[in-house]
């Protein structure tokens, strides 16, 4: 609590009372600083939730009992990659792992409006069935937004849950696809898919706001790295120390993010090839190692 001195309304003559007087007005100022910045804290322009930070695989992987693997450490047990993000009291979900459910409850994900899947790959898609919760809390048929081919793929997997139900009581999902084939607005927000080389498959990234998330990929070419500029925050694909076909190695990763230079990164998609606390020894204070249940909040979104 600031007390404003009775007199503060009039200068007074002698040097010390001026001081007092400027003294007092700073303090309210810091004061009035701190009270928006926790305010603006409690409500972000985008709120990020990462569901899972493994591989495809998972850490641990089963069957094994490397350090990694065996580690107590809870920042080293890795589920299936996943976001959520939510903005304008709605929360869209990118992709849906096999552990969907247990990084639902895990993370008090008790209502989702939407489905962005970035590709059609089975620890990407797998958890789709357990979205049919949120159609029940929902009342109502999930958008799920997916490129053409990863929606073939979905519609294969789970060929039951796009067909419109006139029957209550049967416990099985309701989509309703939507292809992505340029930029999405998705609750008032536009979403700029970017193309990302994944071995033979085409993988989606997307940009949103000053966020940026791509995972799977070997690389960022240069036009998707034109439309990754001026970032906040970037989310990456770092799957281990050594070289892979299909995903960017930690060094890897650190030369893009050298290249983008996003305020700052979080890696992704690791493996059981090194310790959480390990690898973050060696990085920049800017890039950092993603753990399942990180909440990373941007506050500067331009949306
Ligand atoms: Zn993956
Ligand atoms: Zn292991
Ligand atoms: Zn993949």
């Amino acid at each position: 609590m600031v007390r404003i001195p009775a007199r503060s309304g009039r200068l007074r003559t002698h040097f010390g009372g001026d001081i007092k007087i400027i003294g007092t007005i700073f303090q309210l100022a810091s004061k009035i600083e701190a009270a928006y910045f926790t305010f603006m804290k409690k409500v972000p322009a985008l709120r990020i939730i990462i569901l899972g930070s493994g591989t495809s695989a998972g850490v641990p992987m089963i069957g094994c009992h490397c350090p990694v693997c065996s580690s107590t450490d809870k920042r080293d047990q890795r589920t299936r990659c996943s976001i959520l993000v939510s903005y304008n009291d709605k929360s869209v979900l990118v992709d849906t792992t096999p552990e969907l459910r247990l990084q639902a409850v895990a993370n008090h994900v008790d209502l989702i409006h939407a489905v962005v899947f970035t590709h059609g790959h089975a620890d990407h898609i797998f958890g789709l069935d357990d979205v049919r919760r949120y159609n029940t809390l929902l009342g109502s048929p999930l958008p799920v937004y997916a490129a053409d081919a990863t929606m073939r793929t979905l519609q294969k997997a789970f060929s039951y849950a796009f067909i419109r139900q006139n029957e209550t009581g049967v416990y099985r999902p309701e989509l309703e696809p939507i292809i992505i084939d340029g930029p999405l607005d998705i609750f008032g927000v536009t979403w700029q898919p970017i193309a990302l080389p994944h071995g033979r498959v085409s993988v989606l990234g997307f940009r949103i706001g000053n966020f940026a998330y791509c995972t799977d990929c070997a690389d960022i070419p240069a036009a998707s790295r034109a439309m990754l500029q001026n970032l906040d925050t970037l989310i990456i694909d770092a799957l281990r120390p050594r070289p892979h076909p299909t995903h960017l190695s930690f060094s890897q990763a650190l030369q893009i993010i050298d290249d983008l230079k996003p305020r700052r990164a979080y890696f992704t998609h690791l493996s059981h090839d090194a310790r959480h606390a390990d690898i973050e020894r060696d990085l920049p204070p800017n890039v950092r190692v993603a753990y399942d249940g990180l909440i990373l909040e941007i506050l500067s979104a331009t949306l």
